[in-house]
Protein backbone atom coordinates (compact mmCIF):
# COMPACT_ATOMS: atom_id res chain seq x y z
CA UNK A 1 0.00 0.00 0.00
CA UNK A 2 1.29 3.20 -0.90
CA UNK A 3 1.42 5.48 2.22
CA UNK A 4 3.62 8.63 1.03
CA UNK A 5 2.72 12.06 2.78
CA UNK A 6 -0.27 14.00 1.11
CA UNK A 7 0.42 17.13 1.68
CA UNK A 8 -1.41 20.98 2.05
CA UNK A 9 0.17 22.78 -0.41
CA UNK A 10 2.95 21.58 -2.07
CA UNK A 11 5.04 22.98 -5.33
CA UNK A 12 3.91 22.13 -8.51
CA UNK A 13 5.69 22.55 -11.41
CA UNK A 14 4.69 22.59 -15.03
CA UNK A 15 7.50 21.51 -16.87
CA UNK A 16 9.41 24.69 -18.78
CA UNK A 17 10.75 25.91 -15.41
CA UNK A 18 13.82 24.82 -15.66
CA UNK A 19 14.16 25.91 -19.23
CA UNK A 20 13.87 29.59 -17.98
CA UNK A 21 16.36 28.56 -15.14
CA UNK A 22 19.13 27.13 -17.37
CA UNK A 23 18.73 30.33 -19.67
CA UNK A 24 20.03 31.93 -16.78
CA UNK A 25 23.23 29.89 -16.07
CA UNK A 26 23.94 29.93 -20.40
CA UNK A 27 24.18 33.17 -19.97
CA UNK A 28 25.50 33.80 -16.45
CA UNK A 29 22.66 35.92 -15.45
CA UNK A 30 22.79 34.70 -12.00
CA UNK A 31 21.78 37.55 -10.26
CA UNK A 32 19.34 39.86 -8.59
CA UNK A 33 18.43 41.08 -12.14
CA UNK A 34 18.64 39.92 -15.61
CA UNK A 35 15.69 38.83 -18.23
CA UNK A 36 13.89 36.41 -16.37
CA UNK A 37 13.42 38.92 -13.67
CA UNK A 38 11.66 41.64 -16.30
CA UNK A 39 9.48 39.26 -17.89
CA UNK A 40 8.37 37.24 -14.89
CA UNK A 41 7.38 41.05 -14.04
CA UNK A 42 6.02 41.85 -17.48
CA UNK A 43 4.08 38.33 -17.07
CA UNK A 44 2.48 38.96 -13.65
CA UNK A 45 1.34 42.51 -14.95
CA UNK A 46 -0.14 41.01 -18.08
CA UNK A 47 -1.76 38.88 -15.36
CA UNK A 48 -3.44 41.19 -13.31
CA UNK A 49 -4.11 43.50 -16.02
CA UNK A 50 -5.15 46.85 -14.67
CA UNK A 51 -2.04 48.84 -15.59
CA UNK A 52 -0.14 48.01 -12.77
CA UNK A 53 3.35 48.09 -11.91
CA UNK A 54 5.35 45.16 -10.48
CA UNK A 55 8.37 44.74 -9.02
CA UNK A 56 9.57 41.19 -7.84
CA UNK A 57 11.18 41.00 -4.77
CA UNK A 58 12.81 38.19 -2.44
CA UNK A 59 9.61 37.24 -0.71
CA UNK A 60 6.18 38.65 0.46
CA UNK A 61 7.21 39.63 3.53
CA UNK A 62 10.04 42.13 1.92
CA UNK A 63 6.91 43.19 -0.50
CA UNK A 64 4.95 43.88 2.85
CA UNK A 65 8.16 45.64 4.23
CA UNK A 66 8.93 47.99 0.98
CA UNK A 67 5.51 48.61 0.96
CA UNK A 68 4.91 50.05 4.29
CA UNK A 69 8.63 52.35 3.78
CA UNK A 70 6.87 53.42 0.66
CA UNK A 71 3.33 54.80 2.14
CA UNK A 72 6.48 56.59 4.49
CA UNK A 73 5.30 54.39 8.15
CA UNK A 74 8.29 55.51 10.53
CA UNK A 75 8.72 54.31 14.01
CA UNK A 76 5.86 55.74 16.75
CA UNK A 77 3.23 55.48 13.83
CA UNK A 78 0.30 52.87 13.98
CA UNK A 79 -1.30 50.55 11.30
CA UNK A 80 -3.85 48.43 11.15
CA UNK A 81 -3.92 44.98 10.58
CA UNK A 82 -6.08 42.25 10.16
CA UNK A 83 -5.67 39.69 13.03
CA UNK A 84 -6.77 36.71 11.38
CA UNK A 85 -3.31 36.11 9.29
CA UNK A 86 0.13 34.93 8.65
CA UNK A 87 2.49 36.58 10.92
CA UNK A 88 4.31 37.81 8.04
CA UNK A 89 0.88 40.27 7.48
CA UNK A 90 2.46 42.41 10.70
CA UNK A 91 5.78 41.83 11.60
CA UNK A 92 7.22 44.18 9.30
CA UNK A 93 5.03 46.71 11.66
CA UNK A 94 7.27 46.03 14.07
CA UNK A 95 10.55 46.57 11.56
CA UNK A 96 9.90 49.54 11.44
CA UNK A 97 9.12 50.27 15.35
CA UNK A 98 5.61 50.93 14.41
CA UNK A 99 2.73 49.85 16.43
CA UNK A 100 0.27 47.32 15.03
CA UNK A 101 -3.60 47.99 16.04
CA UNK A 102 -5.69 44.56 15.04
CA UNK A 103 -8.90 43.90 13.50
CA UNK A 104 -11.27 41.29 13.67
CA UNK A 105 -12.84 39.14 10.88
CA UNK A 106 -16.52 39.13 8.99
CA UNK A 107 -18.08 35.61 9.18
CA UNK A 108 -18.62 35.81 5.60
CA UNK A 109 -15.27 36.33 4.11
CA UNK A 110 -13.06 35.70 7.29
CA UNK A 111 -11.36 38.80 5.91
CA UNK A 112 -10.81 42.28 7.38
CA UNK A 113 -14.67 43.57 9.19
CA UNK A 114 -15.69 46.97 7.90
CA UNK A 115 -17.31 48.25 11.16
CA UNK A 116 -14.18 47.09 13.50
CA UNK A 117 -12.31 48.72 11.08
CA UNK A 118 -14.12 51.60 11.05
CA UNK A 119 -13.87 51.48 14.97
CA UNK A 120 -10.30 51.14 15.22
CA UNK A 121 -9.84 54.34 13.44
CA UNK A 122 -12.00 56.48 15.43
CA UNK A 123 -10.37 55.54 18.53
CA UNK A 124 -7.18 55.82 16.96
CA UNK A 125 -8.20 59.27 15.93
CA UNK A 126 -10.21 60.13 19.23
CA UNK A 127 -6.63 58.82 21.15
CA UNK A 128 -4.30 61.66 18.78
CA UNK A 129 -2.78 59.17 16.28
CA UNK A 130 -4.81 58.67 13.24
CA UNK A 131 -3.17 54.95 11.99
CA UNK A 132 -1.01 55.09 8.65
CA UNK A 133 -2.35 52.33 6.67
CA UNK A 134 -4.55 49.64 6.60
CA UNK A 135 -3.47 46.08 5.93
CA UNK A 136 -6.32 43.94 4.60
CA UNK A 137 -5.69 40.26 3.61
CA UNK A 138 -7.58 37.90 1.19
CA UNK A 139 -7.01 34.93 3.24
CA UNK A 140 -6.40 31.69 2.16
CA UNK A 141 -7.41 33.26 -1.21
CA UNK A 142 -10.78 34.92 -1.06
CA UNK A 143 -11.24 38.33 -1.48
CA UNK A 144 -11.64 40.64 1.15
CA UNK A 145 -14.55 42.92 1.26
CA UNK A 146 -12.89 45.58 -1.35
CA UNK A 147 -15.43 47.93 -1.72
CA UNK A 148 -16.66 48.17 1.96
CA UNK A 149 -12.91 48.12 3.06
CA UNK A 150 -12.16 50.87 0.59
CA UNK A 151 -15.07 52.83 1.48
CA UNK A 152 -14.06 53.07 5.24
CA UNK A 153 -10.15 53.67 4.09
CA UNK A 154 -11.26 56.90 1.82
CA UNK A 155 -13.17 58.07 4.52
CA UNK A 156 -10.09 58.68 6.70
CA UNK A 157 -8.12 59.14 3.95
CA UNK A 158 -5.82 56.15 4.82
CA UNK A 159 -4.03 54.23 2.56
CA UNK A 160 -4.14 50.22 2.00
CA UNK A 161 -2.03 48.38 1.20
CA UNK A 162 -3.51 45.06 0.38
CA UNK A 163 -1.54 41.47 1.48
CA UNK A 164 -2.33 39.70 -1.60
CA UNK A 165 0.07 36.91 -0.75
CA UNK A 166 -2.28 33.86 -1.01
CA UNK A 167 -4.67 35.40 -3.46
CA UNK A 168 -3.14 35.47 -6.79
CA UNK A 169 -5.57 34.84 -9.53
CA UNK A 170 -9.30 35.33 -7.13
CA UNK A 171 -10.86 37.94 -8.17
CA UNK A 172 -13.90 40.20 -6.44
CA UNK A 173 -16.32 41.84 -8.74
CA UNK A 174 -14.06 40.66 -11.99
CA UNK A 175 -11.46 42.60 -10.85
CA UNK A 176 -7.71 40.95 -9.85
CA UNK A 177 -6.84 40.62 -6.12
CA UNK A 178 -3.51 42.18 -5.92
CA UNK A 179 -4.67 46.05 -7.91
CA UNK A 180 -7.55 47.38 -4.91
CA UNK A 181 -4.40 48.39 -2.64
CA UNK A 182 -2.53 51.71 -2.83
CA UNK A 183 0.21 49.28 -2.59
CA UNK A 184 -0.09 45.25 -2.65
CA UNK A 185 2.00 42.20 -1.88
CA UNK A 186 2.32 38.90 -3.52
CA UNK A 187 3.89 35.82 -2.69
CA UNK A 188 5.68 32.94 -4.15
CA UNK A 189 7.17 30.93 -1.31
CA UNK A 190 7.05 27.08 -2.12
CA UNK A 191 3.31 26.75 -0.35
CA UNK A 192 1.54 28.99 -2.18
CA UNK A 193 -0.59 28.75 -5.60
CA UNK A 194 2.64 29.40 -7.71
CA UNK A 195 6.13 29.74 -6.81
CA UNK A 196 9.56 30.88 -7.05
CA UNK A 197 11.21 28.69 -4.90
CA UNK A 198 10.88 31.98 -2.50
CA UNK A 199 10.04 35.24 -3.70
CA UNK A 200 7.49 37.98 -3.51
CA UNK A 201 6.22 41.02 -5.72
CA UNK A 202 5.46 44.57 -4.99
CA UNK A 203 2.46 45.76 -7.06
CA UNK A 204 1.59 49.32 -7.59
CA UNK A 205 -0.27 51.73 -9.57
CA UNK A 206 2.70 53.92 -11.06
CA UNK A 207 6.37 53.72 -12.45
CA UNK A 208 7.40 56.01 -9.68
CA UNK A 209 6.29 54.09 -6.66
CA UNK A 210 7.90 50.60 -9.03
CA UNK A 211 11.36 52.23 -9.22
CA UNK A 212 11.53 53.37 -5.87
CA UNK A 213 10.53 50.32 -4.73
CA UNK A 214 13.46 48.97 -7.17
CA UNK A 215 15.37 51.38 -5.61
CA UNK A 216 15.15 50.46 -2.21
CA UNK A 217 15.53 46.95 -2.45
CA UNK A 218 18.93 47.03 -4.46
CA UNK A 219 20.81 49.07 -1.21
CA UNK A 220 19.54 52.50 -2.21
CA UNK A 221 22.45 53.47 -4.38
CA UNK A 222 22.64 57.28 -5.24
CA UNK A 223 23.40 57.85 -8.66
CA UNK A 224 27.38 57.70 -8.33
CA UNK A 225 30.00 56.01 -9.16
CA UNK A 226 31.06 55.07 -5.93
CA UNK A 227 28.43 53.96 -3.42
CA UNK A 228 26.49 56.46 -2.16
CA UNK A 229 23.58 56.18 0.13
CA UNK A 230 20.98 59.35 1.38
CA UNK A 231 18.25 56.59 2.56
CA UNK A 232 18.68 53.21 4.11
CA UNK A 233 18.50 50.86 1.46
CA UNK A 234 17.34 46.86 1.80
CA UNK A 235 19.11 43.99 -0.43
CA UNK A 236 15.40 42.84 -1.33
CA UNK A 237 15.63 41.75 -4.74
CA UNK A 238 14.22 38.40 -6.77
CA UNK A 239 17.59 36.23 -8.15
CA UNK A 240 17.66 35.76 -12.00
CA UNK A 241 17.26 32.05 -11.38
CA UNK A 242 14.17 32.70 -9.10
CA UNK A 243 12.51 34.32 -11.56
CA UNK A 244 12.68 31.66 -14.19
CA UNK A 245 11.23 29.44 -12.29
CA UNK A 246 8.38 31.78 -11.65
CA UNK A 247 8.44 32.58 -15.44
CA UNK A 248 7.19 28.76 -15.72
CA UNK A 249 4.90 28.77 -13.14
CA UNK A 250 3.30 31.37 -14.96
CA UNK A 251 2.60 29.50 -18.06
CA UNK A 252 0.42 27.10 -15.75
CA UNK A 253 -1.39 29.57 -13.29
CA UNK A 254 -4.67 29.27 -14.43
CA UNK A 255 -4.73 25.71 -14.69
CA UNK A 256 -3.01 25.21 -11.04
CA UNK A 257 -6.49 27.74 -10.36
CA UNK A 258 -8.67 25.49 -11.66
CA UNK A 259 -7.19 22.83 -10.06
CA UNK A 260 -7.19 24.09 -6.44
CA UNK A 261 -10.70 25.20 -7.06
CA UNK A 262 -11.63 21.29 -8.24
CA UNK A 263 -10.07 20.25 -4.68
CA UNK A 264 -12.77 22.93 -3.11
CA UNK A 265 -15.32 21.14 -5.07
CA UNK A 266 -14.31 17.78 -3.92
CA UNK A 267 -14.69 18.51 -0.31
CA UNK A 268 -18.12 20.66 -0.65
CA UNK A 269 -19.52 16.99 -2.64
CA UNK A 270 -17.67 15.47 0.22
CA UNK A 271 -19.06 17.46 3.07
CA UNK A 272 -22.55 17.83 1.46
CA UNK A 273 -24.72 15.62 3.75
CA UNK A 274 -22.79 16.06 6.82
CA UNK A 275 -24.31 18.93 8.48
CA UNK A 276 -21.62 19.18 11.46
CA UNK A 277 -19.24 20.53 9.26
CA UNK A 278 -19.16 23.73 7.04
CA UNK A 279 -16.96 23.95 3.96
CA UNK A 280 -15.62 27.76 3.48
CA UNK A 281 -16.93 29.47 0.58
CA UNK A 282 -17.56 32.37 -1.30
CA UNK A 283 -20.86 34.21 0.16
CA UNK A 284 -21.67 34.69 -3.22
CA UNK A 285 -20.77 35.31 -6.90
CA UNK A 286 -18.74 38.93 -6.46
CA UNK A 287 -16.49 36.77 -5.15
CA UNK A 288 -14.05 34.47 -7.03
CA UNK A 289 -11.33 32.41 -4.58
CA UNK A 290 -8.47 30.63 -6.23
CA UNK A 291 -8.94 28.34 -2.99
CA UNK A 292 -5.58 28.34 -2.36
CA UNK A 293 -6.78 26.34 0.94
CA UNK A 294 -9.26 24.66 1.32
CA UNK A 295 -10.91 25.02 4.82
CA UNK A 296 -13.67 23.82 7.18
CA UNK A 297 -15.37 24.42 10.39
CA UNK A 298 -16.47 21.89 12.64
CA UNK A 299 -19.48 22.17 14.82
CA UNK A 300 -17.77 19.72 17.55
CA UNK A 301 -20.81 19.93 19.81
CA UNK A 302 -22.99 19.08 17.51
CA UNK A 303 -21.17 16.34 16.37
CA UNK A 304 -19.58 15.17 19.73
CA UNK A 305 -15.59 15.21 18.14
CA UNK A 306 -13.42 17.96 17.78
CA UNK A 307 -11.30 19.36 14.79
CA UNK A 308 -8.45 18.51 16.43
CA UNK A 309 -9.24 14.98 16.78
CA UNK A 310 -10.07 15.28 13.14
CA UNK A 311 -6.44 16.60 12.61
CA UNK A 312 -4.88 13.73 14.54
CA UNK A 313 -6.82 11.42 13.11
CA UNK A 314 -5.65 12.40 9.35
CA UNK A 315 -1.97 12.41 10.81
CA UNK A 316 -1.98 9.16 11.68
CA UNK A 317 -2.77 8.36 8.24
CA UNK A 318 0.24 10.66 7.13
CA UNK A 319 -2.49 13.31 5.41
CA UNK A 320 -1.26 17.12 6.76
CA UNK A 321 -3.66 19.05 7.80
CA UNK A 322 -3.64 22.42 10.29
CA UNK A 323 -5.66 24.53 12.42
CA UNK A 324 -6.46 27.75 11.02
CA UNK A 325 -4.13 30.79 11.19
CA UNK A 326 -4.24 31.58 14.70
CA UNK A 327 -5.12 35.15 15.27
CA UNK A 328 -2.54 37.74 15.81
CA UNK A 329 -4.10 39.34 18.68
CA UNK A 330 -4.07 36.05 20.39
CA UNK A 331 -0.50 35.41 19.66
CA UNK A 332 2.06 35.70 23.00
CA UNK A 333 4.25 38.09 20.85
CA UNK A 334 1.65 40.84 19.78
CA UNK A 335 -1.07 40.04 22.78
CA UNK A 336 -0.08 43.37 24.35
CA UNK A 337 -1.32 45.50 20.89
CA UNK A 338 -4.62 46.94 20.51
CA UNK A 339 -7.51 44.35 19.11
CA UNK A 340 -10.64 45.54 18.14
CA UNK A 341 -13.44 43.23 17.37
CA UNK A 342 -15.22 40.26 18.34
CA UNK A 343 -14.29 36.28 18.49
CA UNK A 344 -15.19 35.83 14.54
CA UNK A 345 -11.40 34.88 14.63
CA UNK A 346 -10.75 33.13 17.82
CA UNK A 347 -13.04 30.94 16.93
CA UNK A 348 -12.38 29.87 13.55
CA UNK A 349 -8.94 29.33 15.02
CA UNK A 350 -10.32 26.84 17.48
CA UNK A 351 -12.69 24.97 15.22
CA UNK A 352 -11.39 25.13 11.50
CA UNK A 353 -8.99 22.89 9.66
CA UNK A 354 -7.13 23.38 5.96
CA UNK A 355 -7.07 20.01 4.38
CA UNK A 356 -4.92 19.01 1.71
CA UNK A 357 -5.18 21.32 -1.05
CA UNK A 358 -2.66 20.84 -3.51
CA UNK A 359 -3.00 21.25 -7.56
CA UNK A 360 -0.99 18.54 -7.64
CA UNK A 361 -2.86 15.98 -5.98
CA UNK A 362 -3.99 12.46 -7.51
CA UNK A 363 -7.23 10.94 -7.56
CA UNK A 364 -5.57 8.17 -5.99
CA UNK A 365 -4.69 10.81 -2.85
CA UNK A 366 -8.07 11.83 -2.90
CA UNK A 367 -9.46 8.14 -2.87
CA UNK A 368 -6.91 8.13 0.59
CA UNK A 369 -8.36 11.53 1.79
CA UNK A 370 -11.68 10.73 1.47
CA UNK A 371 -11.55 7.48 2.57
CA UNK A 372 -9.94 8.35 6.02
CA UNK A 373 -12.66 11.18 6.09
CA UNK A 374 -15.44 8.63 5.63
CA UNK A 375 -14.11 6.52 8.80
CA UNK A 376 -13.65 9.43 11.29
CA UNK A 377 -17.15 10.41 10.16
CA UNK A 378 -18.54 7.04 10.44
CA UNK A 379 -19.62 6.86 7.12
CA UNK A 380 -20.22 3.48 5.55
CA UNK A 381 -17.14 2.61 3.11
C1 LIG B 1 2.96 33.76 2.74
C2 LIG B 1 2.35 34.96 3.28
C3 LIG B 1 3.08 36.14 3.46
C4 LIG B 1 4.56 36.24 3.31
O1 LIG B 1 5.11 35.82 2.15
P1 LIG B 1 6.61 35.22 2.12
O2 LIG B 1 6.88 35.18 0.67
O3 LIG B 1 6.54 33.87 2.75
O4 LIG B 1 7.48 36.15 2.85
C5 LIG B 1 2.41 37.28 3.89
N1 LIG B 1 1.11 37.26 4.16
C6 LIG B 1 0.37 36.14 4.03
C7 LIG B 1 -1.08 36.20 4.33
C8 LIG B 1 0.97 34.95 3.61
O5 LIG B 1 0.25 33.83 3.52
Amino acid sequence: MNNSKIWLSSPHMGGNEQQFVNEAFDTNWVAPLGPNVTGFEQDLEQFLNDEVCVAALSSGTAAIHLGLVLLGVQAGDEVICQSFTFSASCNPILYLGATPVFVDSESETWNMCPIALEEAIVDCISKGKKPKVIIPVHLYGMPFKAEEIRAVADKYGIPILEDSAEALGSTYKGRKCGTFGDIAALSFNGNKIITTSGGGALVSHSKEVKEKAVFLATQARDNAPHYQHSEIGYNYRLSNVCAGIGRGQMEVLKKHINLRRQMHEFYLDFFKDISEVTVFQEPNSDFFSNHWLSCIVIDSNTLGKTSTELRLFLERENIECRPLWKPMHLQPIFEKYPYYGGNVSGHLFENGLCLPSGSNLTEFDKKRISDVLKRFFSINL
